[in-house]
């Protein structure tokens, strides 16, 4: 049985995927008193955080944000910008990508789903979960389709449940070389505020984000990042949206406010967020992410394991997904490491459960708080009886030592 009074010492280590770790500045900004949502005070804040949100998204266009989670903003780019019975093109990278297409389903739009097609030697029954999209598929599809009949093309930026990041440019260079008009719609829920982003500059039409990953927000809110192209389409859409309706929103927006409640304390943590982002630097934050990703994959290559991630161009910068050896449930290995070490690891999602666990880097770390969810990992495997070919811990340990952060100026507190 679980009992919710298990308090044990020390901080528990939520090295999950997401939710990722808060660190205690936004924990602090949000314990502030609620205030009069329609008071002078929050046009304030809710200019602070949109106007904040546009640089993390690398625009110059408006950010909607709302008091959902990431599947909310989801359901938002497309009842916003579709019409029922609207082909789309979805390219199946993952469980997210595989859910985000049921998503489009149930809302009435039509999607194709294209992805890899080869074998897969080490995930056979989820072939492609391991690899990023193939920009070259969505060209050859949109040159078959001269009377332009799929509206939009929907790719997963980074694939939580594989840990493969995908390259946005190259989508949009395809999209350009078969002259295509389909609007791009891209989910960063992961990425954002982790990996290098740019919504203007890639031309992404809705960018969706969220609010509990690289944000290092508890969840409940999630974004709609929005292009020209995208407000001109949804003049004509005819989906079914009311609570996600932009046009209210933006109205609101304008001064500050929204046309309901939103969720003001979450949003006093993402007006905390953004300076601590901003102040870091993203570059910086970026180089972060990649240098801890680095130090784990070092750590699981000592091991003599595989990663999910099986295309060595797009291992994500945000997460690892550790592929256990056969005979080990890695459920089963995770539950061990959870009641021994007070270790949270991300399950394996859809296809991949029992086969793979998944650890995060990003939020609230550091290379000590990963150094220790690697030894929580390793004693996990050597209790479970697993043959490790060396440590990873000193494999991490060594490749932290020899790569040095870049150097972050600090405010005074
Ligand atoms: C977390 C996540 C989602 C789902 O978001 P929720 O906040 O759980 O609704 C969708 N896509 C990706 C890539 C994610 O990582």
């Amino acid at each position: 049985m679980l009992k919710l009074d298990f308090h044990p010492t020390g901080k528990h280590f939520l090295q999950i995927p997401g939710p990722s770790p808060v660190p205690d500045r936004i924990l602090r900004a949000m314990s502030l008193p609620t205030i009069d949502h329609r008071g002078p005070e929050f046009g304030v804040l809710g200019t602070k955080v949109l106007t904040g949100m546009q640089a993390i998204f690398k625009t110059r266009h408006p950010v909607i944000i709302y008091p959902a989670s990431g599947t909310g903003a989801w359901e938002a780019a497309m009842c916003n910008t579709l019409s029922p019975g609207d082909a789309v093109l979805m390219y199946e990278t993952g469980h997210f990508a595989a859910l985000w297409v049921k998503l489009a389903k149930r809302l009435g739009v039509v999607p194709e789903v294209v992805g890899w097609s080869g074998a897969d030697d080490l995930m056979p029954h989820a072939p492609g979960w391991g690899r990023g999209v193939d920009a070259d598929l969505i060209e050859q599809r949109l040159r078959q389709d001269p009377e332009h009949r799929i509206k939009a093309v929907c790719v997963v930026h980074n694939e939580t449940s594989t840990g493969v990041t995908s390259d946005i440019a190259a989508v949009r260079k395809a999209m350009d070389a078969a002259r295509h008009p389909a609007l791009l719609i891209v989910d960063t829920i992961s990425g954002i505020a982790s990996i290098d982003y740019r919504h203007d500059e890639w031309r992404v039409d809705v960018s969706i984000g969220s609010s509990q990953k690289g944000l290092m927000l508890p969840p409940g809110i999630s974004f709609n990042a929005i292009s020209p192209r995208a407000l001109e389409a949804m003049k004509s859409a005819r989906l079914p949206c009311s609570f996600w309706a932009w046009d209210e929103m933006l109205e609101f927006n304008r001064d500050g406010y929204f046309p309901f409640t939103p969720s003001t304390n979450i949003l006093y943590g993402l007006a905390e967020a953004i300076d601590m982002l901003q102040e870091e630097g993203l570059d910086k934050v970026f180089l972060r992410h990649d240098r801890w990703a680095a130090g784990v994959r070092a750590a699981v290559a000592a091991w003599g394991l595989s990663t999910q991630c099986v295309d060595p161009r797009y291992p994500s910068p945000v997460l690892t997904g550790v592929v256990t050896p056969v005979g080990l449930d890695a459920d089963a290995l995770r539950r061990l490491i959870y009641e021994r070490f007070d270790l949270s690891l991300g399950t394996g999602l859809g296809k991949l459960k029992g086969r793979m666990f998944r650890l995060g880097h990003l939020g609230d770390s550091n290379d000590l708080t990963l150094l220790a969810a690697l030894a929580g990992c390793e004693m996990g495997f050597q209790l479970s009886g697993v043959k490790l070919a060396a440590s990873g811990v000193v494999a991490a340990m060594a490749y932290f030592a020899a790569h040095a952060a870049p150097a972050v100026v600090r405010k005074a507190a």
